[in-house]
């Protein structure tokens, strides 16, 4: 079906005359009109969303309304995927692929301390504790964004070859414990099914120049797996430890021991990793050797191999020190959130890139550094190729480098940003539907 369809793209001229100022597809112009006619709408949207945060896998009036938006545009809509989720389907006139647009819908325990009239006052409770909410990583711009893109399309409907399937997602952020969520459980329950996915575009707001978007090809974010190791020895007194087993001291070798992982056995010139212990807990006074301690940490990489491979160093090194001293050691590794890396599929990205330097102008779109934090945007991609960029919304008058980070009660978003940002996943979706670029590419 597609090497069909990629065939009759190359065989008709009209896309390749499309590919003038007005760009690759031939309702490109169209986008461009759209951006600034539905602009008033987005920000609307998107102050509402901002006003209203919820946190992960509670986000049911921010369901209610995307879910009733995309029903009055005339997509077809499921709602309650992965608990809170929204998946909107719209088919074109004309057959075609089928791509998908995602955004996350959570906000995080944050208490808002910026001064903007629409800022959240919402409260809530995270973890026993009374906490503020607020879209402190800036969700409520992807979701206000992907409304627009999804209005834009909607409104070209009959001109569609494919379909566009949009999925607003909850629990990006991470889990209430003891629940399931966010995109791994979205493709458990099928959303890239039924349509098929063929590819599935993403963004993220970032503390770059307000409306650069910023790519990498293949590996972009980090993995990110939270590990508990604990070493049980025997509680003895202080002044005979002969008589026990000392868990601090086995603790520490292994502490230590982890250490060797990244200096001695990964390959730093394919991709950098880290290994942390943030948490290393036990005993309750001077002269008891304690029964047992825990250690409590993470481990980021760059690489699916590197990632499965330091897992494994982690188990050797905690139960066979454990095991040398005489204690045992039990090592959880995944324990709540656990993301894999963000890898931009390369063909896709290269493909796609045109489309990026078309919606955000040239001089707006260059290639970013590697980025330590996680998205599960990943999981997608491990399942079909996806693109996942960031897009910039630091104000234009200010430094980006200084600018209060995403998770900061200060993050602050640049409207200007909107409308590229909706240009960009309507240009997207339109490039891939009609393969224009992928004439491009196989041309070149
Ligand atoms: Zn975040
Ligand atoms: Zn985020």
């Amino acid at each position: 079906m597609r090497k069909l369809l990629l065939l009759a793209v190359l065989s008709i001229p009209v896309p390749m005359q499309a590919q003038t100022a007005s760009g690759t597809n031939p309702l490109a112009a169209d986008v461009e009109r759209l951006s600034a006619e539905l602009n008033p709408q987005v920000v609307a949207w998107r102050r509402d969303f901002h006003r209203n945060p919820e946190l992960g896998n509670r986000e049911t009036r921010t369901a209610r309304v995307i879910a009733d938006e995309l029903r009055k545009l005339g997509f077809t809509v499921t709602t309650g995927v992965a608990t809170t989720g929204v998946v909107g389907v719209l088919k074109g006139g004309l057959p075609g692929p089928v791509v998908a647009l995602r955004s996350d819908m959570d906000a995080l325990p944050v208490t808002e301390q910026g001064d903007l009239p629409f800022r959240s006052t919402a409260k809530t409770q995270w973890n026993g504790q009374d906490v503020g909410v607020m879209h402190a990583c800036g969700h409520d711009n992807h979701m206000a964004i992907l409304l627009g893109a999804a209005t834009a399309l909607a409104r070209m409907k009959d001109r569609l070859p494919g379909t566009v399937k949009v999925i607003f997602q909850p629990a990006e952020e991470g889990l209430p414990p003891g629940e399931v969520g966010g995109a791994e459980q979205m493709v458990k329950e099928g959303v890239l099914e039924n349509p098929r996915v063929d590819a599935i575009f993403g963004l993220h707001v970032y503390p770059y120049p307000a409306g650069t978007v910023v790519y990498r090809p293949g590996p972009m974010m980090a993995s990110a797996d939270t590990f508990l190791i604990t070493i049980k020895g025997r509680q003895t007194h202080g002044a005979v430890p002969w008589g026990g087993i000392d868990p601090i001291v086995i603790g520490s070798q292994v502490v230590m021991g982890l250490q060797t992982i990244i200096s001695r056995t990964v390959n730093i010139t394919e991709a950098p990793a880290v290994v942390t212990v943030g948490r290393f807990t036990g005993g309750n006074r001077s002269n008891i050797v304690p029964e047992s301690v825990e250690l409590e940490g993470t481990v980021r990489s760059f690489n699916e191999e590197v990632r499965k491979g330091i897992h494994d160093r982690i188990r050797a090194i905690a139960t066979h020190y454990a095991e040398a001293a005489g204690a045992t050691a039990t090592v959880e590794i995944g324990r709540g959130t656990t993301y894999p890396v963000t890898i931009n599929d390369p063909a896709l990205t290269e493909r796609m890139l045109p489309t990026l330097r078309r919606a955000a102008g040239a001089d707006n779109v260059r290639l970013g550094p590697l980025v330590g934090t996680a998205e599960d945007f990943s999981f997608f991609q491990q399942k079909v190729p996806g693109l996942f960029v960031f897009l910039g919304v630091t104000p234009r008058n200010q430094d980006a480098a200084a600018a209060a980070q995403n998770h900061s009660p200060l993050f602050f978003a640049d409207e200007s940003a909107l409308p590229v940002g909706m240009r960009v996943m309507t240009n997207l979706a339109l490039d891939y539907l009609f393969g224009g670029s992928a004439a491009t590419v196989t041309g070149r």
